[in-house]
């Protein structure tokens, strides 16, 4: 296979400045990696809370970008977990140690050593990458390269997130209505429950498109359901809605808080987490949560709704996603070049 010298890439330098578009060396695997063509890269809020430095200890200079869709084209010796011309996707958890005590307990989400896509080391905002092999995970052939992309973040922790609302949930509250939403919301249809979505207020457009999803229920985030919830998922980095989300759920219910980031969350009186009312984040991922998702999702089948953008209009992806201009998520798909 014919590989370049050099690729296109959008990085960011500085905090606080835009993505630049860069003529950068394509970078060699290392021993246990693989090298990939990038098809396409999905653009998740936790690259809006990177570029704007509101997550700490990022690599700089940095390449976004951890929802990608690529094809091995070259590898390490020991890279064995793919060959070449396989389609493979690469999450948020890009390397982990294996050997912490987080790691020896299955929770190598957790892990002390761990690297992240597009955060601590480079991602998918580009024509190529490296990714170590044994956290790149197979794409489900029925997805093209744009709607898969989606799958690797917000499908895998949205659906981490939902492992944890416990199963006998019949009554789901879902709020902040975007990507992560949108996937989950149809995981939680198909398996019987009931979803209450909460939009921003007054987000017409939003209800309506949850309950084309099959929401049962959809209405603004300051609400209150018709039904008491059994657990809710909090998508929205908005702090003020966990106490919102406490009121709405019922006795002995979960809430779970699925972003990375938050904004303060205001004081509220106890009386709305007691009666064993637990409350809970959700961090990063396991190739357990992403093997089980991947396993799931074309069988359900989720179907994921993405707005299409060239590679060097990654700022203004962003900032569609930042002004919420679109339903669904917006994808940077490469030119073939
Ligand atoms: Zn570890
Ligand atoms: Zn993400």
């Amino acid at each position: 296979m014919d590989i370049p010298k050099n690729m296109r890439a959008m990085v960011l330098e500085r905090l606080g400045e835009k993505l630049k578009l860069m003529k950068m060396p394509v970078p060699k695997p290392g021993p246990e990696q693989v090298l990939i063509k990038i098809k396409a890269c999905g653009v998740c809020r936790t690259d809006l809370h990177i570029v704007d430095g509101e997550l700490p200890d990022l690599k700089l200079p940095l390449i976004p970008g951890h929802e990608i869709i690529g094809i091995v084209v070259g590898k390490g010796g020991k890279a064995s977990s793919f060959r070449l011309g396989d389609r493979v996707g690469v999450p948020w958890l890009g390397y982990t140690d294996g050997t912490c005590r987080y790691c020896m307990k299955g929770k190598e989400n957790l892990c002390v050593n761990a690297l992240f896509t597009g955060y601590t080391i480079d991602g998918g905002y580009a024509e190529y990458t490296v990714t170590d092999h044994r956290y790149c995970l197979p794409v489900p052939r029925s997805y093209g390269d744009a709607e898969a992309a989606p799958l690797m973040c917000a499908g895998l922790i949205g659906y981490r997130s939902y492992r944890m609302i416990g199963p006998d949930t019949e009554r789901l509250g879902i709020y902040g209505f975007g990507m992560a939403a949108h996937i989950i919301a149809q995981v939680a249809v198909h398996q019987g429950r009931r979803v209450y979505a909460f939009t921003r207020r007054g987000d017409v457009e939003g209800q309506k498109f949850a309950k084309s999803l099959g929401a049962f229920w959809a209405g603004g985030s300051e609400e209150v359901p018709p039904e008491a919830l059994d657990a809710a998922i909090i998508f929205a980095p908005v702090g003020s809605l966990i106490p919102a989300a406490l009121k709405a759920t019922d006795k002995g219910g979960t809430v779970v808080c699925g972003g990375i980031h938050m904004s303060d969350i205001p004081s509220f009186p106890y009386g709305l987490l007691w009666e064993e009312r637990v409350l809970r984040s959700v961090a990063n991922l396991t190739r357990e949560d992403g093997g089980e998702f991947l396993k799931i999702a074309p069988e359900i089948p989720v179907k994921t709704k993405v707005s299409t953008y060239p590679l060097e209009k990654a700022n203004e992806a962003l900032e569609d996603l930042r002004n919420g201009t679109f339903k669904g998520a917006a994808v940077l798909v490469m030119s073939e070049s």
